[in-house]
This record gives structure tokens, C-alpha cells and sequence, in this order.
């Protein structure tokens, strides 16, 4: 039976590793999950059997487990299964914030099993896993919220903010301190509870707008790090492993976020998201946009060598993307020259136009990255806008004073000619203008950028 939990215990640390692996790419991201969850399945078992051989796992022990499993699957499948595609962005949040509760509520277990026995060591992993963990649960809150619009999405900042931050912070470490020397004052751990949640509020209202991918990154490693710590507080190798994973993953992917949008992370953390800036940089109206309409917009498409695509959250709003690889196939089939241009934080999370894209079976050597499409761009016919705005703005790129400035985006505006298709002139999600629409190369497409799409594949087939 101990052969038997090893070797489960080290099948789940290599699934998660080679599922880790195998999700950095697109078209091996599906086997990588699959994997992934697999390794999962064997820690749970190995767990349980572990549990079992050293003779702990009491039929009410086991029975809770079983319960706890049951009703998060209950939750869990109907949840992905339905959830929208534009809803994913918030589901990852929220699931987030679901994996440091489950840390804090582990510390807990430990403080209130161990009570005053419990060592200087373990006390203060507990204590950093409860932290983390709380924090990371109500930052993931604020952060849902702000993905699903229930509060405004832009940066809040008020005066003594940092001030309060840094209060909160140093009552905590010296809560660590005390409460590691002395275990006994179980109080300060409840008390430090109620402050992380808080910290946890306070650490992510003061960020928004475009800023938002990083946040999400960061406490997707804030999750592992309290998986992890947990897992110190436990003596679980596989939680510290599986945590450091999470929490190392989720750090490259700050970094990448944080290059995305040329921010250093304190930057993104301490500034607030266009509080420092001029309000939208880019000086009011600039003209007057253009409207075209659909079969216009046909008769330039079929004259085009080369067409490049540039979707945003617009295309997982009007969920395009099926409409969009049918017209990129005509264009190809007769000759033009497709490529769909990403930027990282396209979307509301990242790698969702890829995730899209893949969904509707484009083709991965038609995905070209941002910064490979850019020096191209002024070489290209017509550049299509499928509901994307932020990352596409050149007020990032030439107004030093756009809240956006610095941030590099998909140079949209350099091709002969740009199709923009959205509803309105509405702005996108940092809220700022955008001067592309009035741009004398731009046209505007207005409506649900699926039903535009579907209409000049109509035109195509009439055509
Ligand atoms: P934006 O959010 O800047 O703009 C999306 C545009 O889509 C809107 O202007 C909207 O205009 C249009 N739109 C919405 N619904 C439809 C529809 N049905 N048909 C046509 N158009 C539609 O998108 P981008 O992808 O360019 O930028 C992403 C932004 O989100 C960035 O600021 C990024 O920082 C931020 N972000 C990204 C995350 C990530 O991880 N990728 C996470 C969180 C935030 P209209 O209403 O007029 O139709």
C-alpha cells in the first residue's frame, strides 16, 4: 500500500509538471489540462490512502472528504460547462480566490488541531498561508467584480491609502512574530484573519483599467504561494510542490503581463491605473469617424492582398470567432494574404483570442504575436478591428500623456486601410479615447461584430 501512495503522490507532482509544460503552448494546452487534472485525481487518492495507512482517515474523515469532493463537483462541472466564453476571465478570478480560502482554511485547521503545541515554524507557516490565502480570496472578489462590471472597473485611490496599506502590513508581520514566539495567543491569528481580507480589498481596488491582466496573474501566484505555505504548515510535499508550481507560474506570467504593458510591477501596484496622467490623453474628439457599410466594406476586402485581423473583446462578446475564420478561408481561397495579429491582453484574460481562435479551429500559423505583426503592418492592405480598442490605440503610442502611454499595442493604424467593427464609439475597458477611429485610413463598421462579419461573408457569397 505505501509503494502504491509513492507512486501516486510523485504521478500527480510529474502531471502537474508535464501538464504545466504542455499548456505553454496552444495546440498542446487541451492535452495539458487533461493531464493536469489527472495528476490532481492521483494526489486526492494518494492522499486519502496515505491518510489511511498511517490511520487517521476515521469513516467521518473520510465521509466529509467524500462529501467536500461531491459538492464541488456538483459546482465545478455545471460551472465550466456553462459558464460564457466572456464570462471565463471572471470564472478564473473567482476560482483564484476559491484556491487561498482553501489555504486559509488549512492553516486554520492546523492552528485550532495543534492549539498551544504547535511549533515556532509551523506556527508561522500557518500564519503566512492564512495571509496569502485571505488575501489573495477577498483581492480575487474585488477583482471578479470588476471583470463582471458589478463595481466600476477603474483604479480607486483615496487619501492615506498607502499609508493604511502600510499599517495594515507591519500590524500583520509583527501579528507573524508574536504570534510564532507565543502560539498560545491563538486571538492574534483570528485577528490577522480579518486584516488580510482587508489588505486583500486594499491591495486591488487602487488597480484597473488596462492594469488588470497583472492583477490577475499576480494572484494566480499569490494562490500557489499560499498552497504552498499551507503545505509547509501540514508537512505535505505535495502541497509545497504543487503550490511553488502555481506560484512560479503565476510569477512568469506577471513578468509577461507586466512586459505586455511596458509597467514595471510597482508601477502597476502603487500608481493607480491613469490616476497620474492626464485624464484620457488623447485631447477629445479628433474629427469625425467614418462610417462604412458592409458592402463597401466587401468591395475594398476583395480588392485586398493582404488582410490582418486584429481581434479584442468585442469578438468574444458577439463570440465572432466562427464567422471570422470563415471569412479569413475566402480571403485565403482567393488569393489574400490572412493573419490574425495578437496582443497578450487582448480579451479579459490571458490568452483568450488564442483560446477563441483555437475554439473555431484557426489555424496556429496564423496567429502571429504582437511584436512579430508590428513591423509589417505598414505593408498591409486592409487591418480588420474585431471588437478590439485599448490595444490598438496609438495614443499609447504617441501621446506621452495617455493613461495608456508606453503601453505597446498592435500598430492597427499604420495600414493602408483599417476596418474598425464595434457598436459604438463607446471606449474600451481602461476607458480612455481612442483617436484610430478618426484617423482620414480608418472606417468605422458599426454594429454586433458577429452580424457584420456574417454579412460580408453573405456579400462574399453573393459576390
Ligand atoms: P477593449 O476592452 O479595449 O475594447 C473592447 C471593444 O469591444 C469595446 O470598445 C466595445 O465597443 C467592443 N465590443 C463589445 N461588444 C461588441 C460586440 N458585440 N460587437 C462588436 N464590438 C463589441 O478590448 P481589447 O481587447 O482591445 O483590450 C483589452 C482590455 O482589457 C485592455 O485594456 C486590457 O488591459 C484589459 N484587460 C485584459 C485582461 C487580460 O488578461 N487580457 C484582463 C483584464 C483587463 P462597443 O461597446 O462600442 O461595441
Amino acid at each position: 500500500m505505501q509503494t502504491l501512495v509513492m507512486i501516486l503522490l510523485v504521478a500527480a507532482v510529474v502531471g502537474f509538471i508535464a501538464g504545466l509544460r504542455l499548456m505553454s503552448r496552444t495546440h498542446t494546452a487541451r492535452l495539458g489540462n487533461l493531464i493536469s487534472a489527472g495528476g490532481m485525481a492521483a494526489a486526492i487518492i494518494g492522499t486519502l490512502l496515505q491518510l489511511q495507512v498511517i490511520g487517521i482517515l476515521s469513516p467521518t474523515a473520510l465521509a466529509w472528504s467524500l462529501g467536500a469532493i461531491g459538492l464541488g463537483t456538483l459546482i465545478g462541472i455545471p460551472a465550466a460547462m456553462l459558464v460564457k466564453m466572456t464570462a471565463m476571465p471572471e470564472m478564473v478570478a473567482l476560482f483564484n480566490g476559491f484556491g487561498g480560502i482553501a489555504s486559509l482554511f488549512i492553516a486554520s485547521g492546523e492552528i485550532h488541531h495543534a492549539g498551544a503545541e504547535i511549533g515556532a515554524f509551523t506556527a508561522s507557516a500557518a500564519f503566512l498561508a492564512m495571509l496569502i490565502g485571505g488575501i489573495t480570496f477577498t483581492g480575487s472578489l474585488v477583482a471578479f467584480s470588476k471583470l463582471a462590471e458589478k463595481i466600476p472597473s477603474g483604479a480607486v485611490l483615496f487619501k492615506g491609502q498607502q499609508v493604511l496599506n502600510a499599517l495594515l502590513v507591519l500590524a500583520v508581520v509583527i501579528g507573524l512574530v508574536v504570534f510564532a514566539a507565543m502560539p498560545e495567543l491563538a486571538w492574534i491569528f483570528w485577528v490577522a484573519i480579518a486584516a488580510a481580507a482587508i489588505l486583500g480589498v486594499l491591495a486591488v481596488i487602487p488597480i484597473g483599467g488596462a492594469d488588470m491582466p497583472v492583477v490577475i496573474s499576480l494572484l494566480n501566484s499569490y494562490s500557489g504561494l499560499a498552497a504552498c505555505a499551507a503545505g509547509f504548515a501540514i508537512n505535505s510535499p505535495l502541497l509545497i510542490t504543487i503550490g511553488a508550481l502555481v506560484g512560479a507560474a503565476g510569477i512568469i506570467l506577471t513578468r509577461v503581463m507586466c512586459k505586455a504593458m511596458n509597467r514595471s510591477l510597482a508601477n502597476v501596484l502603487f500608481s493607480g491605473f491613469g490616476t497620474t496622467t492626464a485624464s484620457s490623453g488623447s485631447g477629445g474628439p479628433q474629427g469625425e469617424a467614418k462610417a462604412l457599410s458592409t458592402q463597401d466594406a466587401y468591395y475594398v476586402l476583395e480588392a485586398a492582398s493582404s488582410v490582418v485581423f486584429i481581434p479584442g473583446y468585442g469578438m468574444a462578446v458577439a463570440q465572432a470567432q466562427h464567422a471570422v475564420r470563415e471569412l479569413a478561408d475566402t480571403l485565403a481561397a482567393r488569393g489574400c494574404e490572412v493573419k490574425f495579429a495578437i496582443h497578450p491582453v487582448a480579451g479579459r484574460m490571458p490568452g483568450h483570442m488564442n483560446v477563441l481562435l483555437a475554439e473555431a479551429n484557426v489555424s496556429y500559423d496564423l496567429l502571429v504575436e504582437m511584436d512579430d505583426i508590428n513591423p509589417t503592418m505598414g505593408s498591409v492592405d486592409v487591418a480588420v478591428v474585431i471588437g478590439a480598442n485599448d490595444t490598438v490605440n496609438p495614443a499609447a503610442v504617441e501621446d506621452p500623456k495617455s493613461a495608456i502611454a508606453g503601453m505597446p499595442i498592435i500598430m492597427a493604424h499604420q495600414a493602408r486601410q483599417v476596418f474598425v467593427l464595434k457598436r459604438s464609439m463607446r471606449s474600451g475597458f481602461a476607458g480612455i479615447e481612442n483617436p484610430l477611429f478618426f484617423r482620414d485610413n480608418t472606417s468605422m463598421i458599426f454594429g454586433d461584430a458577429k452580424a457584420t462579419i456574417e454579412a460580408l461573408n453573405g456579400e462574399f457569397k453573393e459576390g
